[in-house]
């Protein structure tokens, strides 16, 4: 991608979070301080996390942050980056964010040692727009990849995989969150399936493509990544969890490019 334009997509993305930033800054002081509820994504006390309505109208209590907007999946990742990931805070690195979530977007746009890049096909605030299975960028680039949420909506996710292997460089590793029907052990997909209405009903979002079962693992390992399924709840205290608002049943997917899975591939 050319430099020159990164760069100033860059610089406009930090003026448009800096606005958002401010408003749930202002909306936090006024309203929803307190005692009952720590985030762990923007370290605010609240009274409570705010409710939301899905896009199948029904209402989910104390899922969103009034401050920064996390999800319960999202204080997850960054409770589990903050304790296992200090290399992510301190390390040069390179750091590709898909489909950026505005609470881990508005950290990693200031941290210094990071060179931060974020990427969608729709978003309007991101440094550059393109399609995940076709990413314009060279192989080995990146140290760590985030690309939370973003598979289940994109037909071909086994080349969105393979593509996000290939830039991710020999000893990075990524996070590639999906939702999980855990009861299911294979992902349900069928290309016939497009009426919104009835993507809702058999994949649980209208712009979902598939369901995904516990088989997602071996989407991951075909493409080369070495798959960690962590059950990182598991190793809070109920305390904790309850306080973040965490699902304690939600696993992290940490997928690795080891330096010899990359060179066989290669060598295919
Ligand atoms: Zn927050």
């Amino acid at each position: 991608m050319d430099s020159l334009k990164l760069w100033l997509r860059q610089r406009l993305g930090r003026y448009s979070y800096s606005f958002v930033e401010s408003y749930y800054f202002c909306r936090y002081q006024l309203l929803y301080r307190g005692n009952k509820r720590i985030c762990p994504c923007c370290s605010a006390r609240l009274k409570k996390f705010l409710p939301m309505r899905t896009r199948a109208g029904i209402l989910v209590p104390s899922v969103m942050c009034p401050r920064c907007d996390a999800h319960p999946r999202h204080r997850l990742l960054w409770h589990y980056l903050c304790a296992e990931h200090g290399e992510l805070f301190e390390s040069k690195l390179q750091l590709l964010h898909v489909a950026p979530e505005f609470c881990f977007a508005r950290y990693f746009r200031k941290m210094k040692n990071l060179y931060y890049v974020t990427v969608d096909l729709e978003m309007s605030q991101v440094d550059c727009r393109a399609d995940v299975c076709r990413l314009p960028f060279a192989e080995d680039s990146f140290d760590v990849l985030f690309c939370n949420h973003v598979l289940e909506h994109v037909p071909a996710d086994r080349e969105a995989i393979s593509e996000l292997f290939r830039i991710l460089r020999p000893g990075g590793w990524a996070l590639l969150q999906v939702p999980i029907d855990r009861k299911r052990s294979q992902t349900l997909e069928d290309e016939t399936i497009i009426s919104p209405k009835e993507r809702e009903r058999c994949f649980g979002q209208y712009d979902h493509v598939r369901q995904y079962g516990t088989d997602f693992q071996g989407r991951l390992a075909g493409a080369g990544f070495a798959v960690e399924i962590l059950a990182y709840p598991d190793t809070l205290s109920a305390t904790v969890v309850e306080q973040c608002g965490l699902d304690p049943d939600e696993t992290i997917y940490l997928c690795r490019k080891n330096a010899a899975n990359a060179d066989m591939l290669r060598m295919v």
